[in-house]
């Protein structure tokens, strides 16, 4: 026999499709050619098997050698199919026995045939757990693949000793999987922010309906702190969307912690970061910070000095929960459901309206810090607060209060979401128009005050709508069935 099929799997966004690796060997001038791979990446492939076929003391094949990598259409790239490239060609020269159908390998491979770690090894191993198969995967990448509960799979760091188990000399160990404790809670108590209570109000009320939260004050108020206490009263996550943040993780390249495993992600980009780094892509497409915030929080902190170009980008993925990256062959889609967190300062100075220290900024330069930020971005924003310094003698003098930790306004933010859930399927964020008309209606009296309310503030449509949604969050935090006035002015107070 000269030909051998092995198996592998590729990386297309958050999925891992199978591939096949055939090997064929015929008579004829040497030449090594491999199929169905990108141009840029064959040379490189066929240099590290040559070298570590024979590094490791093979003979490799002086004749005709075809690989061919299918399906033909997968987009496929890196190195993550040198070792089932390197053990089909062992295997049809009858230098191994045949390989079992229910292996899959994964792993690049080094000249000296150590085999070297790939990145999104978590959504092959997930792959491979479904169509119930084994998988053979480099040693650095056995933690991470470890996290999927009872996922058959061995781990090796040189060819050699993968050859050596399918000669049955040295056999290879099952690679035992976690048991990870879930919910483990660690994240900031909110407590730790003393005063602030309105800001807390407004992040109880982002956190039961999804609603994004932009907040403005001066520096050292405490908005990075409040934002990073998001998260911790957040529901805890389930053990499906857990390993789906930690794909994206992976993707990206980002070492996993058992222990942070159950954590929703809490992730700041600076206001330098390119519109890539915010949403992804790249020639060889990776997840940007809006898909490593999925599930978590997207915290920006000072809005306005962020590119105006890439505050625009994030428009369709705030509203959809998911980002399209066209590439020139294909479409890569990574799911980017993240509650954005915004803050700013009042001024360029910082300090405008500050008791601490006084503005310095002149009416034009504050106007056209705020006008950085586009209508139809602000409109995307469903909560405004101004977060005031507070005076240090007075946060000295502050009564103990223990109604306001994250334990107890995470079991208000599960009831709320619960009720949600039950009444429509989604949370209160995700509403359609339609949807708004059957589930946020108003009494003829509160259509009234609305329409004023609106006229005077000369407000768009659209912030109609985010209003409504509030308040129906704020009604589902008393588990009130219908939108009453307190909640409406409620709503409209955290809109100025
Ligand atoms: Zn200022």
């Amino acid at each position: 026999m000269n030909f051998a099929v092995t198996y592998s799997r590729a990386q297309q966004s958050i999925n891992a499709p199978l591939v096949t690796v055939e090997a064929h060997i015929s008579p004829g001038l040497p030449q090594f050619s491999i199929v169905g791979l990108p141009e840029t990446g064959i040379k490189e492939s066929r240099d590290r098997v040559r070298s570590a076929i024979i590094t490791s003391h093979f003979e490799f094949p002086y004749r005709r050698i075809t690989i061919n990598l299918g399906p033909a259409d997968l987009p496929k790239e890196g190195a993550r199919f040198d070792l089932a490239t390197a053990l089909a060609i062992l295997s049809a020269t009858q230098q191994i026995p045949p390989l079992s159908e229910d292996y899959e390998f994964i792993g690049e491979l080094a000249l000296s045939g150590e085999i070297r770690g790939v990145s999104g090894i978590l959504s092959a191993a997930m792959a491979a757990k479904k169509a119930k198969k084994t998988l053979i995967i480099p040693e650095q990448n056995a933690r991470e693949a470890a996290l999927v509960q009872d996922l058959k799979f061995y781990s090796a760091k040189h060819l050699l000793q993968v050859c050596a188990h399918f000669k049955k000399e040295t056999l290879l160990t099952l690679h035992p999987t976690s048991t990870i404790a879930e919910d483990l809670n660690i994240y900031p108590d909110i407590q730790d922010v003393k005063g602030q209570a309105s800001a807390k109000r407004a992040l109880l009320i982002a956190a039961a309906g999804g609603h994004n939260l932009l907040m403005s004050g001066p520096p050292g108020t405490g908005k990075t702190m409040l934002a990073s206490r998001l998260p911790g009263i957040l529901p805890p996550l389930s053990q499906d969307e857990a390993l789906e943040i930690a794909t994206l993780q992976s993707l990206k390249g980002i070492d996993l912690k058992v222990n942070s495993f159950y954590q929703r992600p809490f992730r700041t980009p600076h206001h330098t970061s390119s519109a890539v780094a915010l949403v992804g892509g790249g020639s060889n497409p990776k997840p940007g910070e809006i898909s490593l915030a999925h599930q978590g929080v997207l915290f920006m902190d000072e809005l306005p000095e962020f590119d105006r170009k890439v505050l625009e980008v994030l428009r369709e993925p705030i509203e959809s929960g998911k980002i399209h990256i066209a590439r020139a062959q294909h479409q890569v889609t990574y799911p980017a459901e993240f509650q954005l967190v915004a803050a700013m300062n009042p001024c360029p100075c910082g300090y405008l309206g500050s008791r601490k220290k006084s503005c310095r900024c002149s009416a034009q330069q504050i106007q056209r810090y705020r006008a950085k930020l586009s209508g139809p971005f602000l409109d995307r924003m469903d909560l405004y607060i101004e977060v005031a310094d507070v005076p240090d003698t007075l946060l000295l003098n502050l009564p103990e209060n223990n109604e306001d930790r994250s334990e107890l306004l995470r079991n208000k933010v599960i009831n709320a979401r619960a009720l949600q859930l039950t009444r429509q399927g989604k949370l209160n964020k995700n509403l359609t128009s339609k949807e708004i008309e059957q589930h946020c209606t108003l009494s003829m009296e509160q259509q009234i005050w609305l329409q004023n309310a609106f006229n005077q503030l000369q407000l768009s449509g659209r912030a109609l709508h985010r209003l409504l949604k509030v308040a129906r969050t704020i009604a589902d935090l008393e588990a009130s069935p219908g939108i009453e006035m307190l909640h409406l002015t409620e709503a409209l107070s955290l809109r100025k």
